[in-house]
């Protein structure tokens, strides 16, 4: 049996205003008769445009075991996002119109976000030569975000010629900002803490460093730069100074760098050991606010599921990352509060920007595309890694209790999540 076509949603606060009714038909927010729509309670929710998320690990193909596109896809829904861009670093590498297009493929067969394959922007990730920017951006998956992410392209000659490769097609490059000879060994934030742990320093520099080399060869070339996951005071100073010059340049902080700090390290759990490292309090302070002004113009996951044998073992040996996509809009609520505006903005609206995504982001009133979630702001819950959509379990927020829920998502008029429930 067919979903109906046509669904009213009664009572809802489009962005925190006043309470209207919501009537979805043929894939778009409609005006007109609601006979025959079947009803959908919203007295206490939140209408946002559907979320999208810039930076997702979804591990397929290669990583079946620790996520696949359905699987990712499903965590993003009961998420409250409508699209997510899939990073390069599967196995093989996105590095070809043959892989980008395999990922797209996968993504509209699961049908529960739109998939938008990150090219990978040199081949294998190596960081030697270039990938076939060209041939990913003209496939059927028009890839436009390119990124070695896991890995920074260090070496500034090739960051310049991919800079003026993407000019032409107006892609952008997101850089994952680390000078790897100043990580070399290293296993949490430089500091206070690594010192009394006894364990190698992860410089803040090693980060502002590319960071700020970045802004200048964009500017150079008059290209667009992305920096992923931005975790330091001093790379946000680097980047307002940026765009405050004119600099054609983006920049993301994931929910955990908004939240987390490296006093997490000495719990010794790997399941706070990520890339870029947790940091003190007062980058988070930084963070926080650069996300209010503007600096920082999205917060995007880096949902970096892992297998348990990944995971759960030494420190040293843990691979770094966590989940992300079921928990970032409670964590961007707890640190913005109920500016259901400006959560929209950094969630929804520019995300689909800086990605080119025009049927996302547009907030669900008359006309737009029904790319939506219904969000209950009143809801607490405690987060069970058990209970998660992804394959894996690596998710640093375990029994943490977070508010807000995400009741109801919506793709094309299509609902992925009702009742809290993925429908498929
Ligand atoms: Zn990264």
């Amino acid at each position: 049996m067919n979903a109906p076509h046509k669904y009213l949603i009664k009572g809802v606060s489009v962005l925190g205003r006043p309470k209207t009714d919501l009537l979805i038909q043929d894939g778009v927010v409609a005006e007109g008769d609601a006979k025959g729509a079947e009803v959908v309670d919203a007295d206490g929710l939140v209408a946002l445009p559907g979320l999208v998320d810039l930076h997702t690990h979804l591990r397929e193909p290669g990583r079946e075991d620790a996520e696949t596109v359905e699987s990712g896809s499903r965590a993003a829904a009961l998420g409250g996002y409508t699209a997510v861009c899939a990073m390069a670093n599967t196995s093989p590498v996105a590095d070809t119109a043959g892989v980008v297009e395999q990922v797209y493929r996968l993504g509209r067969e699961a049908g529960l976000v739109d998939v938008q394959p990150i090219g990978a922007v040199t081949v294998g990730l190596a960081g030697e030569r270039l990938a076939e920017l060209g041939a990913m951006a003209t496939s059927a998956a028009a890839v436009r975000i390119f990124s070695d992410d896991g890995h920074c392209v260090s070496d500034p000659k090739l960051m310049r010629r991919a800079l003026e490769y993407v000019k032409a097609f107006g892609g952008v490059i997101a850089q994952h900002a680390e000078e790897p000879r100043l990580t070399e060994g290293a296993q949490m934030h430089e500091g206070e803490v690594a010192t009394r742990l006894g364990l190698t320093g992860w410089p803040a520099v090693a980060e502002e460093a590319i960071i700020a080399r970045d802004v200048l060869l964009a500017e150079h070339v008059g290209s667009r730069l992305h920096v992923c996951h931005v975790s330091t005071a001093g790379s946000v100073e680097v980047l307002r100074h940026a765009k405050a010059r004119g600099v054609r340049v983006t920049a993301e902080v994931t929910p955990h760098h908004l939240l987390l700090t490296d006093e997490r390290a000495t719990s010794y759990d790997p399941v706070f050991k990520v890339n870029p490292p947790l940091r003190p309090a007062s980058d988070v302070e930084a963070l926080r606010k650069a996300l209010k002004d503007g600096v920082i113009d999205i917060v995007a996951t880096d949902h970096a599921p892992h297998a348990v044998e990944d995971k759960e073992c030494e420190w040293a040996y843990a691979r770094p990352g966590m989940l992300g996509l079921e928990t970032a809009l409670s964590i961007t609520l707890s640190v913005l509060g109920e500016d259901w505006d400006l959560i929209a903005e950094r969630m929804s609206r520019a995300p689909a920007r800086i990605a080119g995504l025009d049927g996302h982001g547009h907030d669900p009133v008359p006309g737009a595309p029904a790319n939506l979630t219904l969000v209950d702001p009143a809801a607490r819950r405690v987060v069970d890694p058990a209970e998660s959509a992804s394959r894996s379990r690596n998710t640093p927020y375990a029994g943490m209790t977070l508010p807000g829920r995400v009741v109801a998502t919506f793709l094309r008029g299509t609902p992925t999540v009702l009742d809290g429930k993925a429908v498929k």
